[in-house]
């Protein structure tokens, strides 16, 4: 998993939300003229400069509003196409509205459940299923929270992410994280272990049969 710096107010290095890359950010001050005294400027937010794409965002009250992204990470590069389009959509409404985000974050997890080899109808009866095959246990914890979540922002439930950003943020990191455990990793780790000497690798199948 790639580390990710999480942007933030005044913070000299981060991830950038236009471009990914951890790179210095330069912060400047965005001024107005003062109503009625047009030799006064009034301060009314900031611009971060990134250093890497040459792009601003647009920062308000402490908070990013451009883009809209706010601090959501990309989507996994291994993601499905179909998906990165529905994580896309929730990483631009996440601002303004995090329980929406959260709702099409839960798409996400019932879609990826299909590519993982699943159903992809009921994503409770998906996960109970992989756990059955020996799924990780902390995959297993993400795709909970994700479903959880998820569904108590589409159904009255105890849960209130009306306003919650940081949690709806979170859930885009579990995202990725799960990808990253379930695509790659396995992947690479099957092609190691393809290359082992055929002698060992007959050992240790007379080894797990016992
Ligand atoms: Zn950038």
């Amino acid at each position: 998993m790639i580390p990710y710096e999480e942007p933030d107010y005044m913070k000299s290095a981060f991830n950038c939300p236009y471009c990914n890359a951890f790179s210095h950010h330069i912060w400047n001050k965005v001024t107005v003229y003062s109503m009625g005294d047009s030799s006064k400027n009034v301060p009314i937010g900031y611009t971060a400069y990134c250093n890497h794409c040459k792009q601003y965002s647009l920062w308000y009250d402490k908070k990013m509003i451009i883009p809209s992204s706010g601090n959501a990470p990309l989507p996994n590069n291994d993601l499905s196409e179909d998906i990165k389009k529905d994580f896309e959509e929730a990483r631009s409404i996440v601002n303004s509205s995090p329980r929406g985000a959260v709702a099409l974050l839960r798409l996400c997890i019932q879609k990826l459940c299909k590519d993982l080899g699943e159903e992809g109808v009921n994503i409770n009866e998906d996960i109970s299923n992989m756990v059955k095959k020996g799924l990780p246990i902390k995959i297993q914890k993400s795709l909970d929270i994700v479903r959880v979540i998820g569904n108590n922002a589409v159904h009255p439930g105890l849960l209130d992410i009306k306003d919650d950003q940081e949690t709806a943020n979170k859930l885009f990191h579990l995202i990725n994280l799960i990808v990253d455990v379930m695509i790659p990793q396995p992947k690479e780790i099957d092609k190691i272990y393809d290359n082992l000497p055929k002698k060992d690798k007959e050992a240790i199948n007379k080894r797990n049969n016992k």
